[in-house]
């Protein structure tokens, strides 16, 4: 069952734990109803008929499972709220200049099928529907893995214009060839100090000033190959940054497993995205 898994299942741990800790500033909220209808209608438009259908149903099993999970009918209802939170984190951060969902697994997934535990992309979803309103939207891509679903995505629907796609790897899992010049998609294998280098000059590379939304997937499965310090201090630029540049950030959780450490050392892990979102109140422009 999708339940068991790492990807669908940590939300809850990561929920409870805010709930429990009772931070100021950190407020959960569950997506609006608008949301959750504007969820269905992006997963419809961005993703193909065929793959939309066997996620509803199930009855093409082979594409129903495509993202590694086995099917039943709840994984329709997370695709569904993984995306409204997302759309309700990028509505958020508009009006109030940084905001998150505890949405992950979306930027492996693709037009026509799921991949490496990613079953609908929430990123690409949210980056068209921005578009459309006339934003030029960054997907800023910090997961371990890189972002080839996203890139497919981007492709597929004509975004190369108005959605930048920054992407800085440690594996090289769903690489793609870059779509536009001014996109980047780097792999720093190890090296701490290399690494964070690596999030400095991403950060500098952004035309913050022609960039009215940033979407960050803020993948924590950069360790244990960098230390949790590492990780820590990458989430503390990226806040740092959007808000000197007074820009909306919207950040997901994306990859982080409990394949090499337990639920609470991964929890902590989110919890420095979380904590380093919430110390900055973007003023916006
Ligand atoms: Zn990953």
């Amino acid at each position: 069952m999708n339940e068991s898994f790492d990807t669908t299942r940590k939300a809850d741990h990561i929920a409870q734990f805010i709930h429990a800790k009772a931070e100021p500033g950190i407020k959960l909220a569950e997506p609006p109803t608008d949301a959750l209808d504007a969820a269905i209608a992006g997963i419809e438009k961005m993703h193909n008929v065929a793959y939309v259908d066997a996620l509803r149903t199930g009855n093409d099993v082979l594409l129903a499972e495509s993202q590694g999970f086995d099917w039943c009918p709840n994984i329709w209802t997370m695709a569904v709220h993984s995306t409204a939170g997302v759309i309700a984190a990028s509505q958020s951060a508009m009006q109030h200049g940084v905001s998150g969902s505890l949405s992950s697994g979306l930027h492996h997934a693709k037009p026509g099928r799921g991949d490496g535990f990613c079953t609908v992309n929430g990123l690409a979803i949210v980056a068209e529907r921005l578009a459309a309103d006339g934003n030029r939207v960054v997907v800023l891509d910090f997961d371990a893995h890189c972002g080839g679903g996203t890139a497919a995505m981007i492709a597929a629907h004509d975004l190369n214009e108005s959605v930048r796609h920054f992407d800085l790897s440690t594996n090289t899992f769903d690489g793609y060839q870059r779509l536009h010049p001014d996109d980047r998609l780097v792999v720093v294998r190890r090296g701490d100090n290399d690494y964070i280098d690596a999030v400095g000059e991403m950060l500098d590379e952004i035309d913050w000033a022609g960039t009215d939304i940033v979407l960050y997937n803020a993948g924590v499965d950069i360790h244990p190959e960098f230390s949790r310090l590492t990780v820590a201090l990458r989430e503390r630029l990226v806040f740092a940054r959007a808000n000197a540049e007074s820009t909306p950030i919207a950040w997901v959780l994306a990859g982080g497993y409990t394949f090499g450490m337990s639920m609470d050392e991964l929890v902590d892990l989110h919890w420095q995205t979380i904590t380093a979102a919430a110390g900055f109140t973007t003023q916006l422009r």
